[in-house]
């Protein structure tokens, strides 16, 4: 009896014998039983995925990636305006890929990377550039907002937490991490508060800027893998930053009047505008140029590893009247969708776009007011029509004006 057991046929993985498990399949030397079966199954699975994440962009060739005027015109879809922005970030990306791709073809060309800054007004679309962008990207991406960082020893976040959130999203695999893009909100924040060199630093400043500029030139880094400060007995994740693009974006407000002091005193020379009469007073922004950054505080080794300096237009009456409704995503579609969903086929009299853009523009509010008056002007029909049963509604301008009137307009105004 003992001896009959010890023959029976076991699978070669968990020992089990063929009467202990459902199935047991054999191979040339040994058994498998159908648990351990789908168990290596899973494990293959995974392995092929981790492989595929692996190679990432190196796995596509060239060809299958999208060309700068294939972004360009995906971000079109979503963007209004922003050409010159557009078509920066559109070559930037596609010259990532291209460096991502180099092979070491033996004649010492090496494509190094062209980091990006964008400057615009607030509420311009620079966010909203990244964001569109990264639903088409082929490597990881992450945003994040300068403000946070600060020196080492001060409160706030280390410089090296930029990358924690890069390597979250390639879920913690390196050299995915190592390929991505950064796009660096709110640079301007971290510019020196005087023109002059401090002999102190200050906590927000030029101490950051040097800790940026390291990742920015491309180093190895230790990073926290749960971001936030370094602690002692924290375990760091080695990354490398050579080939991360870094893309950041800034208000700066108030570079309009340096971008103009500096017209006015060199009206001669190389680069200048020669005829000051000219000049776009409306929209300074066009002529800015690296010298203005470093007058508005960065330092000059930040803008030197900042090579593609491009700039977003101020938003007129036209390109707001546009953003209400064309963009794929526009705020009027998504109000038209929300009442769809309740069976009610919303429509809008065309002068209550122009009403919400003027409005728009009284509140100085930018792009970003145009939500909140569309959701003030809505609200009360929002709360009523689901209830109500119809299958229209047309917002004319008695309606709309009538309710924007009756919230307190006061209150977008301070929003
Ligand atoms: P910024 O980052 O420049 O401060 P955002 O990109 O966050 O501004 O813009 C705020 C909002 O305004 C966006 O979510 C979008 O709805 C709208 N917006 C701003 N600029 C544009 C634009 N050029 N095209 C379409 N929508 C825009």
């Amino acid at each position: 009896m003992a001896d009959s057991r010890k023959n029976r046929n076991r699978c070669s993985f968990c020992g089990r014998a063929e009467d202990e498990v459902g199935f047991l399949i054999t191979g040339v030397n040994g058994f498998i039983c159908e648990g351990c079966a789908v168990q290596a199954y899973e494990i293959v699975q995974e392995a092929m995925e981790r492989k595929k994440k692996d190679a990432g962009v190196s796995s596509l060739s060239l060809d299958e990636l999208p060309k700068p005027m294939q972004i360009k015109a995906f971000l079109d879809q979503y963007v209004i305006g922003q050409d010159d922005a557009k078509r920066f970030l559109s070559v930037s990306v596609y010259n990532h890929y291209k460096r991502l791709l180099q092979k070491d073809s033996g004649d010492d060309v090496e494509i190094e990377k062209s980091n990006i800054i964008l400057v615009g007004s607030t509420g311009t679309g620079k966010t909203l550039l990244a964001r569109t962008i990264a639903k088409l990207l082929h490597v990881p991406f992450t945003i994040v907002d300068a403000t946070v960082l600060t020196e080492a020893g001060y409160v706030g976040e280390d410089i090296e937490s930029i990358l924690t959130r890069l390597l979250q999203v390639a879920d913690y695999n390196v050299a995915e991490a190592e390929r991505g893009i950064v796009f660096i909100d709110e640079i301007d924040k971290i510019a020196r508060k005087g023109d002059n060199p401090s002999i102190t630093r200050d906590v927000s400043g030029e101490g950051v800027q040097q800790g940026l500029l390291k990742l920015l030139e491309g180093s190895v880094v230790n990073v926290p893998p749960q971001g936030g400060r370094k602690h002692p007995e924290q375990k760091m994740i080695q990354v490398n930053t050579k080939n991360i693009l870094f893309i950041c974006g800034g208000a700066f407000d108030g570079i309009e009047k340096k971008i103009a002091q500096r017209l006015n005193t060199h009206v001669v020379g190389y680069n200048a505008v020669r005829n000051t009469a000219n000049v776009d007073r409306e929209n300074m922004m066009q002529y800015i140029s690296p010298q203005d950054l470093k007058t508005f505080g960065l330092i000059p080794e930040i803008i030197g590893r900042l090579p593609v300096l491009t700039y977003l237009n101020p938003l007129d009456r036209k390109a707001l009247r546009a953003i209400l409704t064309e963009p794929k995503n526009s705020i009027i579609k998504q109000y038209v969708k929300l009442f769809e969903m309740d069976g009610v086929k919303l429509t809008f009299e065309e002068a209550v776009y122009e009403y919400i853009v003027d409005k728009a523009i009284e509140c100085k509010l930018g792009a970003r007011g145009l939500r909140s008056i569309v959701e003030t002007i809505m609200m009360d029909a929002m709360y009523k029509v689901p209830s109500e049963h119809k299958d229209a509604l047309v917002v004319t301008l008695d309606y709309a004006k009538q309710e924007l009137e009756k919230s307190n307009m006061a209150r977008l105004q301070n929003a």
